[in-house]
Parts: structure tokens; C-alpha cells; sequence
């Protein structure tokens, strides 16, 4: 499958991509997993996006559309892949459109997982995440079985630097004026699939059902 994966910050775009990731081998590409990954590492691309991130600000699109491109043509793609968190703004989906176009790709859907504010601030402060894998904890509903320990790879499960109550409200704020007016950028390309997202369960299985493996 080829899906984009549209929602706020906290919608659940990294827990059902993960899930969809299993059904069929399609790889999970999150701009935000490989930024972290490189801030990490000390990369030139760490420290040019560190005090953007830190700050809850997006990342100039010049540097994720670099990474994109390259990430793409990687051969996992081939599978099928499940953007999450890409593309953020409306240049960055212009520009994904340019580049599909040139690598012969077609997206499946546009998926925009709509979940209530309130829901999205309580996911937001209680999310702790794998800073090795990835992996998405909750405090209250999803706790690693040993605390600060992931259950999948033993990595340190933290809370991100990015997930103090002024970076999320940054973020939010970010989301609201920068990506959520790609919602209409692909209705009218008659690619939106708008679905509530409350339970990451139901949003998958809506997915199966659109693409025909229910
Ligand atoms: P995420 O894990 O998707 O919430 O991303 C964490 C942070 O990485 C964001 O707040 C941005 O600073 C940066 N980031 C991730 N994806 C993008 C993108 N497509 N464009 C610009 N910045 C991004």
C-alpha cells in the first residue's frame, strides 16, 4: 500500500502506520523518526534540525525533501510505504507530487486522522516513546512492562524534548496554520479519506476495507 498519513501531532499516525506495516511489509517512513535519528547521530542534518525541533517548529522543507527523495528510492519502498508525518506543509506536497510523478509512483489515499483537541493534548503529555526504535508508549494505557525500558529492542523509553507543555502548544499551533490546509489540497484531488480516529483499531480496519483486504 501507498499512503500518506495526515493528523495533528498525537493523532496516532506512527501507531497505525506501525500496524499497517504489518499486514503487508510496506515500510513506515517518519520524517520525524529520521530527524530524531540524526540529532541523535550528530549529523549535519541533526544539527541544522535540532533547534527546530526542540522548539516545534518544522524543519525548512529544502532539508526533508533531500531526505525524501533519497529515502523513496530506497528498494523497501518498492513494497509499499506509509508516509507519516511527511508531507507538513503545502510546498513539501507539491513538490511530492513532482516526485512521484518522476519516480512513476501512485498514492493509494490521503488518510486525515481526525481525533478531538482534548484527546490530542492527553496523548501528547502521557506519550513516551523508544529513543533506539521508535516504539510509542503511553504512561496510563500502554506502559513498557519494566518502566523506561522498551519492551520490543531494551532501549530507553523517554518522554521527547519536543513533548514539554509549550513545545506541543508550538506544535499544534504549527499544524493548525502550516498542514492542516493540506486536508483540502487533496480532497480536491479526490484523495481524502477522512476518518475518526479515536481507536487506532477501527482506523485500520477502515483502511483494510478501502483498499480491498478486509
Ligand atoms: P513528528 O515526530 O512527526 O511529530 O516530528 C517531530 C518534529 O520533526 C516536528 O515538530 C518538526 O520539527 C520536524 N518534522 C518532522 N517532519 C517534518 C516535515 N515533514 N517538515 C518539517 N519538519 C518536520
Amino acid at each position: 500500500m501507498r499512503l500518506i498519513l495526515l493528523g495533528a501531532p498525537g493523532a496516532g499516525k506512527g501507531t497505525v502506520a506501525k500496524m499497517l506495516t504489518d499486514i503487508d511489509g510496506s515500510v513506515q517512513i517518519s520524517t520525524g523518526d529520521i530527524l530524531r535519528a540524526a540529532v541523535k547521530e550528530g549529523t549535519e542534518l541533526g544539527k541544522e534540525a535540532q533547534g527546530y525541533m526542540e522548539r516545534g517548529e518544522l524543519v525548512p522543507d529544502s532539508l526533508i525533501m533531500g531526505i525524501m527523495e533519497e529515502r523513496l528510492q530506497q528498494d523497501d519502498c518498492k513494497q509499499g510505504f506509509l508516509l507519516d508525518g511527511f508531507p507538513r506543509t503545502i510546498p513539501q506536497a507539491e513538490e511530492l507530487d513532482k516526485l512521484l510523478d518522476r519516480l512513476g509512483i501512485t498514492l493509494d489515499g490521503v488518510v486525515n486522522l481526525n481525533v478531538p483537541r482534548e484527546v490530542i493534548l492527553d496523548r501528547l503529555t502521557t506519550r513516551r516513546t523508544c529513543e533506539d526504535c521508535g516504539a510509542i508508549y503511553n504512561v496510563k494505557s500502554n506502559p513498557p512492562k519494566v518502566e523506561g525500558v522498551c519492551d520490543k529492542c531494551g532501549g530507553k523509553v523517554v518522554q521527547r524534548a519536543d513533548e514539554t507543555e509549550e513545545a506541543i502548544s508550538k506544535r499544534l499551533d504549527v499544524f493548525n496554520e502550516q498542514t492542516a490546509p493540506l486536508v483540502g489540497y487533496y480532497e480536491k484531488k479526490g484523495m481524502l479519506w477522512d476518518i475518526n480516529a479515536t481507536s487506532s483499531d477501527e482506523v485500520v480496519k477502515i483502511i483494510k476495507e478501502k483498499l480491498g483486504i478486509a
